[in-house]
């Protein structure tokens, strides 16, 4: 019986775990952390021996293949010695594939945007009839839907440059590029070449039969594909603010989808569902009744007229950049957490233009403080909605004597903070939760 070994046990090398199972394969998992409770539960349920807290080279070396978690990078000495074997090393995704059927992948990957664009051609598809499931980079992995659920026809999946740097053969159907722009760089040598091939491997097996859905705004996507050219056919989408796609077609006031690159990523969901033969009567039903996951310009609450938006997983620069574009309201923007070797010259004349305030949020504000010169400096979201509520009441009392008049002075108070959570919170959940929580207490004093 073949041996696979997995490397993670985390949602998708569980996944992995129990198709390798169920596909009669001999399992055996490892993780040199502790394995969480829930995990470590349906490993036993399903009879799969696994190590938790360490890797034994033996066992690994063992293997015929090793599946390994999209967290791992390829230099841990032991894959390299994996490698010099000759033991094939391949990802969650590429396993899966294998198992695919008949079934049709849309795969979409991207720097900003992925879960919202995946959510939403997932909405619209399921609300056009198909025999959809989602998964990948968010909610169940791959290998998951296909252990645990009936065989779909369509798979809508979420990619990570991290997934995709572990497949070999996996080919969708349909591939999606959003855009790509600096993040991850300390996995790819700091060298953004390496992350922008990285990118592409989700369009490199694709035929003539096949769709790439790309950003033909994106300067890297651009100067990637005039060096390397694809099979598959391609489907430009601009990120001006009404697509071809979408103008005099879909009408987007309807939807709550708001800003240049919502409209961008609805654009390319509609590509795809028009693709996937769905009418636009239901396109346009679709995009109507989308909820997004929150965390992603989620409108909190108005107080006295102040808006207050949650962009909390905004940990780059680049989508505070299309934060910034959406906003119609003079903005006191928070701003800060784990610095990831940010350059704030892109969001520059934006906050120039439409920013009142800046208030850094982060154990080190130190960066942010003196890019923007601003000295209102907070350490906790209670602190951050309280100073940037009080910023914004001295903003209205202003205009209000500037104007004498009763005029409404709307503000919007947007954390969106361009950084990782992890130096003041447990994750960007969790910050976005705790500003949440911090706005709604404003609102009953
Ligand atoms: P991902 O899954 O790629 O992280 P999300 O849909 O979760 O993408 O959105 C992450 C952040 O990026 C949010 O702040 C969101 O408002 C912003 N965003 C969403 N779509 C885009 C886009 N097309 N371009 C730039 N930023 C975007």
């Amino acid at each position: 019986m073949k041996k696979i070994v997995i490397l993670g046990a985390g949602e998708s090398g569980v996944g992995a775990a129990l198709l390798a199972k169920q596909k009669g394969f001999e399992v055996f998992v490892s993780d040199k952390n502790d394995i969480k409770e829930n995990f470590r539960k349906e490993l036993e349920n399903a009879q799969i021996p696994y190590e938790s807290g360490q890797h034994t080279e033996g066992s690994l070396l063992a293997a015929d293949e090793i599946i390994k978690s999209p967290g791992i990078p390829d230099k841990v000495p032991f894959l390299k010695a994996a490698k010099a074997k000759g033991i094939s090393i391949i990802g969650e995704i590429e396993f899966a594939y294998r198992f695919i059927g008949k079934s049709k992948i849309i795969a979409i990957t991207g720097s900003n945007g992925k879960t919202t664009t995946t959510s939403l051609t997932y909405h619209i598809l399921k609300n056009g009839g198909l025999d959809v499931a989602v998964g990948g980079n968010i909610g169940k992995s791959f290998a998951r839907l296909l252990a645990e659920e009936k065989e779909h026809y369509i798979y809508v999946l979420e990619l990570s440059s991290f997934q995709l740097d572990d497949v070999k053969t996996f080919s969708p159907y349909i591939s999606m590029i959003l855009n790509i722009t600096p993040d991850h760089l300390d996995r790819y040598d700091y060298k953004m070449p390496n992350y922008v091939a990285a990118k592409f491997r989700i369009a490199m097996n694709q035929t003539e039969d096949d769709i790439l859905i790309f950003n033909e705004d994106d300067v890297e996507i651009k100067r990637y594909m005039d060096k390397n050219p694809v099979s598959a056919n391609e489907w430009g989408i601009s990120t001006h603010f009404e697509s071809e796609i979408l103008r005099g077609r879909f009408d987007m006031s309807k939807t709550p989808l708001r800003g240049p690159h919502n409209y961008f990523n609805a654009s390319c969901a509609i590509a795809a569902a028009i693709v996937c033969g769905v009418g636009d009567a239901k396109i346009q039903e679709g995009l109507e009744t989308f909820k997004n996951a929150p965390h992603r310009l989620e409108n909190v609450a108005t107080i006295d007229n102040i808006t207050f938006l949650n962009d909390s997983k905004a940990t780059n620069v680049d989508s505070v950049y299309w934060a910034l574009r959406a906003m119609d309201k003079p903005t006191i923007l928070i701003l800060g957490g784990q610095d990831k070797g940010n350059d704030y010259t892109q969001i520059a004349a934006l906050v120039k233009e439409k920013v009142i305030a800046v208030v850094a949020l982060g154990a080190d504000n130190q960066k942010i403080m003196d890019f923007f010169k601003t000295n209102i400096e907070t350490k906790s979201a209670k602190e951050a909605v309280e100073k940037s509520f009080a910023l914004a009441k001295a903003y209205q009392n202003n205009k209000k004597t500037e104007s004498a008049s009763s005029v409404k002075i709307e503000v919007a108070v947007l954390l969106s903070p361009a950084c990782a959570s992890f130096d003041l919170f447990k994750n960007y959940e969790d910050r976005g939760d705790l500003f949440k929580k911090e706005v709604l207490a404003l609102r009953s004093s």
